[in-house]
């Protein structure tokens, strides 16, 4: 027997008040949790940040019987939380679309949808074989509403797989050989995407290029420092097998230069594509650096977008940065920060909080309206608590080495500087496709 039953009216006194402290203390801990959930839920509205950017989950309140097994299963924490004994959605714009509460949930009350009631999201109808309602184009990876690393590696693969079977392209292969001036597939994108089907592409022998305006590994590359990325095993073609569940990012962003190392791919990075036009069967690729022509186009270039840039004289140098990684790199530097917005805002505070020599916030406008009232007033604090020198109504002229020419009311204004931020906002990443006609749906809170 594990334990004793109770022998005497004493000890079932003793017991119930067991079990009533228990039940006293639960009741406590789930009020804190729930107040804490709720507190979180008020803090992330104030800010504005009530938007999954991707796949979320919505819950049917319901059909909810507060279980609670979603806010244990999320592995980005707590993304999920309780509120008077339902799971409600408590850091939107946190959710990376796992999709693993969807799976946890006993009574099925939650459904993955993308974008919400108030806005939509476009994501390109595409054929089981990716390719989009314009012949040649394909589409893979999160462009194409399927986040997450390891499906994107999928996908990037399935998709060049499904070029390397067109008659045309086989045909060509074997009558010509390679050529090199008109390349079987461009592949836009070097992140998980891309990276796969950059090796599937040699592993089928198309000619192929691969073009990436940033740096290897796509999103990965900007996650936090030590980021922890949840992740499924993968087969990477001419790579193998990757078993990669939980993992720093540092060790993908390593893994991604050992594939690049021992298989001979390459990816052209720092270059960007700007348009794509369709001529006669096949595709103008216009980038930062040049043109080409292929015979298809697979782009895996995520959600992120492209960062918008200034325009100026010197914006090439390689102090030019479009956001802001790790802001104790820029200890003991000179930083021109660029924009009004949210972003640049929160780039100035973050700096500020560290040994930086100065910090020069440069914007064109007389006031910070795009931002959030909230990170307006703790951007306010931090220019009273010291070192941000704000210039409204100014704008960068040149970008030199050592220091930037900046416009305000009719003078030239020589300001020293190491670094510049530009937080001037982004395109979007659905930009490429609206130019070249891409068919897409708008969702508005559904699957
Ligand atoms: C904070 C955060 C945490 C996440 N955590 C996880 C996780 O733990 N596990 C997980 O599986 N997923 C996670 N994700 C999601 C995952 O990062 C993405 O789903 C995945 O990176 C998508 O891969 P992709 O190749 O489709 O696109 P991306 O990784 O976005 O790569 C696209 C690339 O295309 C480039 N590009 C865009 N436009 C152009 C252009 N015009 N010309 C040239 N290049 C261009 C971009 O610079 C980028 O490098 C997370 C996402 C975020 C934001
Ligand atoms: S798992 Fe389902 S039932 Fe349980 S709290 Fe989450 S949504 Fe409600």
């Amino acid at each position: 027997m594990l334990f004793d039953l109770p022998t005497s009216g004493y000890h079932y006194a003793e017991y119930a008040l067991a079990l009533i402290s228990l039940w006293l203390i639960f009741g406590a801990w789930r009020m804190w949790r729930e107040r804490n959930a709720a507190s979180r839920l008020d803090r992330a509205s104030d800010a504005g940040s009530v938007e999954p950017p991707t796949l979320h989950p919505i819950i049917n309140a319901e059909k909810c019987v507060g279980c609670g097994a979603c806010t244990h299963a999320c592995p980005e924490g707590d993304i999920l939380g309780m509120i008077n004994g339902k799971a409600r959605l408590i850091e939107p714009s946190a959710c990376i679309g796992h999709g693993a509460c969807k799976a946890a949930c006993p009574v099925g009350a939650i459904d993955l949808v993308f974008g919400s009631a108030r806005r939509g999201v476009d994501i390109p109808v595409v054929s089981p074989n990716f390719e989009s309602n314009i012949p040649g184009l394909y589409i893979a990876g999160e462009l194409g509403g399927m986040g997450l690393v390891a499906n994107a590696i999928e996908q990037g693969k399935q998709a060049i797989d499904a070029i390397a079977r067109r008659t045309d392209i086989k045909k060509d292969a074997k009558k010509d050989g390679p050529r090199d001036d008109v390349y079987d597939v461009v592949i836009v994108g070097g992140g998980p995407a891309g990276i796969s089907a950059t090796l599937s592409a040699k592993q089928n022998g198309l000619t192929h290029l691969t073009l990436e305006q940033e740096q290897l590994g796509g999103t990965v590359a900007h996650y936090p420092r030590g980021k922890i990325v949840m992740t499924r095993s993968a087969h990477l073609p001419l790579y193998g097998r990757v078993r990669l569940k939980r993992v720093r990012k540092e060790r993908l962003l390593a893994l991604w230069n050992d594939v690049i190392a021992k298989t001979g791919i390459v990816i052209h990075q720092g270059v960007r594509v700007e348009r794509i036009t369709p001529a006669a069967g096949a595709f103008e690729i216009s980038t930062s650096s040049g043109t080409a022509v292929a015979k298809s186009v697979l782009l895996a270039t995520g959600r992120r977008g492209s960062p918008r840039k200034l325009g100026v004289p010197g914006e090439g140098l390689s102090k030019v940065v479009y956001r802001l990684d790790a802001p104790s790199q820029y200890r003991n530097q000179n930083v021109l920060v660029v924009g009004g917005g949210d972003s640049a805002l929160e780039t100035a505070i973050a700096l500020s909080q560290r040994d930086v020599k100065s910090i020069t916030l440069c914007h064109r406008g007389s006031v910070f309206d795009r931002a959030k009232p909230a990170t307006r007033q703790r951007f306010e604090a931090a220019v009273r608590a010291g070192p941000i020198n704000v210039l409204l109504q100014a704008g960068v002229r040149t970008i030199e080495p050592t220091r930037v020419l900046i416009d305000r009311a009719g003078t030239t204004h020589a300001v020293p500087n190491d670094v510049v931020i530009v937080c001037a906002g982004g395109l979007l990443p659905t930009l490429l496709l609206d130019d070249i006609g891409v068919s897409v749906e708008r969702k508005f809170g559904t699957a």
